[in-house]
């Protein structure tokens, strides 16, 4: 199989003497045990890299720590144009790191150098943000006293990411978290460890650059145990998880029982409605690209379709029509739609979920499968599936992290499609296809969707870095990227100022000596 530019591409990122087990950077101490990355794409061996052992932890937090005191003494529009260096390096390395990406991950080179233009576009966004981390002035009840309200950093902050946005979610945490005064201490998959230790080399290189310690960004390698070190630590106030509802689960009640913040991003079972007058020009790409892209490994990824039962028989064949077009093969090859699943526990998970999906009542439409022969040797390439199914089946309640998209029904008033499109567990992102201003407005007020991301005539997958990123329920409710989600990474402090010569009291209180 061809190379793609691999080879260069690792050797560019700093990955070039990843046989002999990685730990690059000074904060990155890792001396455990060796995880060996193997890519999707082609099963070979990409590189190894050490876990952190519970020593090499609290090195590493040492180092935090440490660089927090300076960090945060820095003005915040100062600590903007190191991230502003940041984004500027990135966008020199995007070829690799999206490469990188694409070849560790599995999804196209197009996703990845997507992926790599999210982390560029949120460094931009936080160096703008670093001049606006602006409190409030309130008016005070009593004469001669000033009331206002003041962000400050919190500290170290703990990111765990998922391995399919194996770059950006750091970026997303860590760019706002940086200007915001603030220290990360991030652990990545153990499905896509070279990532991380690309992006330590990456900021690692800026930090050095500008004479400032490295700890200010910090990495962890492992497996969940290693992602406990940080959940347990009451020196670490805020704690973003990204991954499954079973992880959140864990991590949430863990960080809550320390009095932790947790900024929980987890797993999604995204709808989009299908009304009579959605235009099937936009449906059908929204629809497919949803459900197939990343393999259907995004957490916004398409898992149903509810469409009005008039036009049900037309969308249905459009979609299926659609699915006879996809190519499926090596990401790195830009004429491919579809690659790999990540591992073939996630293809024993798919295969599975077709099972049970056939086994509730299900009529398959599109066979899946997994794919063997040449270019197929990883074992990872599945065949997107279509499935019709009703929603109250246990699998279809079930996020499965893999392109199985099923088909329903409703009939009568969108408000029958909207019930089905909450009638499950999470609530991350969803979307309504319509020409009717009406249902539009019914499915984005109160009464409508309850996620926290709810489109009109665009799928459900692909969010902007501008606004706020998240959904509510069982995905988590946390909001992270965008709009205001800053102020989950600093403190509130409210502060009284008496500059007259009385002390009055608040609420009219006398209290005379
Ligand atoms: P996962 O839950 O298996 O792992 C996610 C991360 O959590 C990994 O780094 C893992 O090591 C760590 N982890 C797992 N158990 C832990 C524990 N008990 N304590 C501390 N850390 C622990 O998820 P995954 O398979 O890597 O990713 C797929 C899932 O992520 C899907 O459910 C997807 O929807 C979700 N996801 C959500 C978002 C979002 O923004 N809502 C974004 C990307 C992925």
């Amino acid at each position: 199989m061809a190379d793609f530019g691999i080879k260069e591409a690792l050797a560019t990122l700093g990955l070039q003497e990843i046989n002999e087990g990685t730990s690059t950077g000074s904060v990155n101490f890792s001396n455990g045990e060796i995880i060996e990355s193997y890519s999707p794409v082609d099963g070979k061996l990409i590189g190894k890299v050490k876990a952190s052992t519970k020593e090499d932890y609290e090195k590493v937090m040492d180092a935090a720590t440490s660089a927090f005191k300076t960090w945060r003494a820095m003005p915040a529009p100062q600590r903007g144009e190191i991230v502003r260096q940041f984004g500027n390096k990135l966008r020199e390395l995007k070829e690799p790191l999206g490469k990188l990406v694409s070849y560790e991950m599995g999804k196209s080179y197009q996703e990845g150098l997507g992926e790599v233009q999210e982390m560029i576009d949120i460094c931009d966004f936080a160096v703008g943000l670093s001049r606006q981390l602006n409190g409030q002035v309130i008016p005070s009840e009593r004469p001669g006293h000033v009331m206002r309200e003041q962000w400050h950093p919190l500290g170290v902050v703990g990111i765990i990411s998922a391995f399919n946005f194996p770059v950006a979610v750091w970026s997303w945490n860590t760019a706002l978290a940086w200007i915001c005064g603030n220290v990360c201490v991030w652990k990545g998959s153990e499905k896509a460890p070279l990532c991380s230790v690309a992006c330590q080399n990456i900021i690692a290189e800026v930090l050095k650059a500008n004479d400032l310690p490295e700890g200010i960004s910090c990495i962890v390698n492992g497996d969940y145990k290693v992602g406990e070190y940080i959940t347990e630590d009451t020196r670490i106030p805020l704690v973003s998880a990204t991954g499954s509802t079973r992880m959140g689960r864990i991590v949430g009640a863990k960080v809550a029982e320390r009095f932790g913040k947790s900024l929980l991003e987890l797993g999604g079972n995204n709808a989009i409605i299908i009304t009579p007058t959605a235009d099937l020009k936009v449906v059908v790409p929204g629809a497919v690209f949803g459900a197939v892209g990343t393999c259907g490994q995004r957490c916004t990824s398409t898992r149903r379709l509810i469409i009005h039962e008039s036009v049900y028989d037309k969308v249905r064949d459009a979609i299926v029509g659609a699915y006879g077009q996809i190519k499926i093969g090596n990401p790195l090859d830009e004429n491919n739609h579809v690659g790999p699943l990540i591992d073939k526990d996630s293809v024993d998970t798919y295969l599975a979920a077709i099972e049970k999906a056939k086994a509730e009542g299900g009529k398959v439409l599109v066979e899946g499968g997994v794919l063997e022969g040449e270019g197929y040797e990883s074992g990872c390439y599945v065949k997107p599936a279509i499935i019709e199914a009703e929603n109250h089946y246990e699998i279809v309640q079930h996020e499965t992290f893999a392109p199985i998209l099923y088909l329903m029904k409703y009939s009568g008033d969108v408000e029958n499609a909207i019930e089905l499109q909450n009638g499950v567990a999470q609530g991350l992102s969803s979307s309504i296809m319509t020409a009717e201003m009406k249902e539009a407005e019914k499915f984005l007020s109160f009464a409508g969707s309850d996620c926290g991301i709810a489109n009109v005539n665009i799928g459900t997958s692909g969010a902007e870095i501008g606004g706020a990123f998240g959904g509510e329920k069982e995905t988590g409710g946390g909001r992270e990227s965008g709009s205001d989600a800053w102020k989950v990474y600093m403190r509130r402090q409210t502060n009284t100022v008496n500059y007259s010569d009385e002390l009055p009291l608040a609420q009219g209180i006398k209290f005379d000596l």
